[in-house]
């Protein structure tokens, strides 16, 4: 009962999903990239409206980030960037998922992402190839091939049935040799079948209520795709297997051990093919920003604390994209950088450092799992001097969360995951994900991480540059500790430095003089500073928010007949088409100049849609789909003056449609923009 109501729920979201890709390719928000040519697996275009979509999202997350911040700047770096990036970061060693593939069809599938499934598997040992094996032992063979399921098996069939006259009749010459050493010419029979036999294991799960034939037939287009010409299936044989993942969701054939997959897009950079010219497409934005910190510090004259950001494009050969766009091999990434003094930094010039719970009005209860609805708030409570990096991690997640209310996405529809312990990279203090609940279940949105300070640590190390900051506040402060404070902070930068270089392979004499040295610097004002990272996807809150503002509704049409209607309930700020223009007739010049006029009035300061084709019922539907929150018609009251109401007697007024509710009121032309501004700032 249970699995038939989840398999209905499923179908249900399916259907969802299902409408919403086709208004997407109908309306012009997202098309599959290189359609015309049967498209091409996890790249996705941006039509009209989605390519406004995405630019007022990416101008909003700017804003917010850096414009609107004294303490965030921000930069835009290449994307193929010096290999040496990737090895200091770990991609080019690391950055793998475990994949599995499908032997037939070469299909691959992450290891961790395969849907579990239960049925008869249908097991070969391998196959007999006549071509290549005695045609006359062939014959014998066929008969018992399928009950041969061992290679032991097999020899000894071929010992126990192969006749001696059979030997001299396949090959006389030998026979003469052998038939005096019975132990020789038993030998022989043995290896006859090395010659034909072919021991390779297929699998195949019986999809249900097919024929065995149909394993039969899977597994010789197996044996057929290896080469293997003319050839008898050996070792048949019937296993039941319950919620097993070992085979591929489509095919049912099963997978090959699980390997890692590097999923870096590579490239060669100049003319020649060589390993020396190998470069990546990067894989996150994140690392131009670590790598240019130096110079971003310097020219922009921050101090720590204080971000980067940056947006820009990612590529990721991902094993399986899937759900529309949310995996997808190449995609936008809005990533900041959000550097911070080390605790022991703060401890020092502040004589303590702040707790998370200290600085917010948070629920002090134990969270029950570790998926929570945040309850944390400290919109009153800006960033002080004593934050250390619990703090400043919180103040982001809540930063973050705060942005997605700003542009529709309610908190309800948000889940806090916080990474268990053992979830964590090794560098990692805490990582939080932002998980949107899509129609194919909760995933995440963005990822919120403390991370150390291992990125910075990483590009000293290789690039041999320092990355430290000198702190004038520090120096002056650790001058002023007693001894016992100065000997306590010392020890435990020394003790993080050095677990951090014998993590990274550092030999312990060279990372014990290093750590020290590190720790001694404290007392000149130098360390490393260490950094929280928001790091969110463009494309999945595009779909996140097409997911969340996609609703089918009931509304009158013209004859006042109720009628379903699709409508995208966008955030005003979002909104790809602000205000809908429209004349009440098309072919009345005066109610068309009027319009125009209107339009000219809002296109400076918003993306406008003049329409004048067709009943105003379907022009006003057109603008429901595409998302508009106002239309707004000229219609003979405009001209003449209205005829009766609160503005009766006034020219200049227009009808005012809002897309939620259909409520049109009237209003002057002489207020719409204040109006207009209003809502979608
Ligand atoms: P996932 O676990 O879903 O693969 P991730 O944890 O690897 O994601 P990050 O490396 O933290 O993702 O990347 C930051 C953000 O970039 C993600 O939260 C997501 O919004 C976006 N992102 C990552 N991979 C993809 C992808 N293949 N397609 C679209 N967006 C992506």
């Amino acid at each position: 009962m249970a699995k038939t109501v989840r398999l209905m729920a499923e179908s249900k979201e399916n259907v969802l999903m299902e409408k919403i890709v086709s208004l997407c390719k109908r309306r012009g928000f997202i098309f599959q990239s290189s359609e015309i040519y049967g498209g091409i697996n996890g790249f996705w275009d941006y039509g009209p409206l989605g390519a406004e979509l995405k630019r007022n999202v990416k101008d909003l997350w700017w804003n917010t980030m850096t414009r609107r911040r004294d303490d965030v700047v921000g930069i835009e770096a290449t994307i193929i960037m010096s290999p040496r990036i990737w090895e200091a970061s770990g991609h080019v060693e690391t950055f793998a998922d475990l994949m599995r593939e499908c032997p037939l069809t070469k299909k691959r599938v992450r290891a961790d992402q395969v849907e579990p499934q239960s049925g008869n598997v249908i097991r070969y040992s391998g196959v007999y190839r006549r071509t290549q094996g005695e045609k006359h032992f062939s014959q014998l063979i066929e008969e018992f091939a399928l009950s041969l399921t061992t290679q032991k098996a097999i020899e000894q069939f071929f010992e126990n049935n192969i006749t001696d006259a059979e030997v001299r009749e396949s090959d006389p010459q030998l026979y003469d040799q052998l038939k005096d050493a019975p132990n020789k010419l038993a030998a022989y029979k043995k290896a006859i079948c090395s010659q034909g036999v072919l021991f390779n294991g297929f699998s195949v799960l019986l999809q249900p209520g097919k024929p065995l034939e149909s394993a039969r037939k899977t597994a010789s287009q197996y044996y057929t795709e290896k080469g293997c010409s003319d050839f008898i299936l050996l070792g048949e044989r019937i296993d039941k297997v319950e919620n097993s993942v070992d085979f591929h969701p489509e095919t049912g054939v099963e997978l090959t051990e699980a390997r890692p997959f590097n999923l870096m897009f590579k490239t060669y950079v100049g003319p020649v093919e060589s390993e020396d010219n190998v470069a990546y497409l990067r894989p996150e934005t994140a690392q131009a920003i670590f790598a240019q910190f130096k110079n971003v510090l310097e020219t922009s004259r921050r101090k720590v604390p204080f971000g980067i950001a940056q947006v820009g494009k990612a590529f990721r050969n991902e094993v399986t994209p899937r759900n529309f766009t949310f995996r997808s091999r190449e995609f936008e990434q809005m990533e900041l950088e959000f550097f911070i003094k080390p605790d022991e930094v703060v401890e020092a010039i502040c004589g303590h450092v702040a707790k998370a719970a200290e600085i917010s009005k948070e629920s002090t209860e134990e969270p029950t799992s570790n998926i929570q609805h945040s309850t944390f708030n400290i919109q009153h409570l800006g960033p002080a001097a004593d934050w250390g990096w619990e703090a400043w991690h919180k103040y982001w997640v809540e930063e973050r969360i705060r942005f997605y209310e700003g542009i529709g996405l309610p908190r309800t529809m948000l889940e806090e995951y916080w990474q268990k312990p053992e979830e964590l990279a090794h560098y990692a203090r805490a990582c939080v994900d932002i998980l949107f609940k899509f129609p194919f279940g909760a995933q995440e949105l963005e990822g919120i991480a403390a991370r150390s300070d291992f990125d910075l640590s990483q590009h000293e190390r290789c690039s041999g540059k320092s990355m430290g900051v000198f702190d004038e506040e520090l120096r002056a402060a650790w001058s002023k500790l007693d001894d016992a404070k100065k000997e306590a902070l010392s020890r435990r930068y020394h003790e993080a430095r050095l677990k951090y270089l014998t993590k990274m392979g550092v030999e312990q004499a060279a990372a014990e003089q290093e750590a020290k040295e590190d720790a001694a610097g404290l007392a000149k004002g130098q360390y490393i500073p260490h950094v929280i990272e928001p790091s969110a996807g463009v494309d999945r809150l595009i779909l996140a928010l097409i997911c969340n503002a996609y609703h089918e509704d009931q509304m009158p049409d013209e004859k006042g007949k109720p009628e379903m209607r699709v409508v995208l309930k966008f955030h005003p700020r979002v909104a790809p088409i602000k205000v809908g223009v429209m004349p009440l007739l098309k072919n009345k010049p005066d109610l068309v100049k009027k319009a125009l006029e209107i339009r000219d009035l809002m296109r400076p300061h918003m993306n406008v849609f003049y329409d004048d084709a067709g009943a105003i019922g379907r022009r006003y539907r057109r603008q429901d789909e595409a998302g508009t929150p106002f239309c707004v018609t000229v219609d003979f009251e405009t001209l003449e003056g209205m005829k009766e109401g609160p503005l009766a007697g006034q020219k200049d007024t227009v009808t005012l449609r809002h897309r939620d509710d259909g409520r049109q009121d009237r209003v002057k032309i002489s207020e719409l923009l204040p109006l207009m501004l209003e809502r979608i700032h």
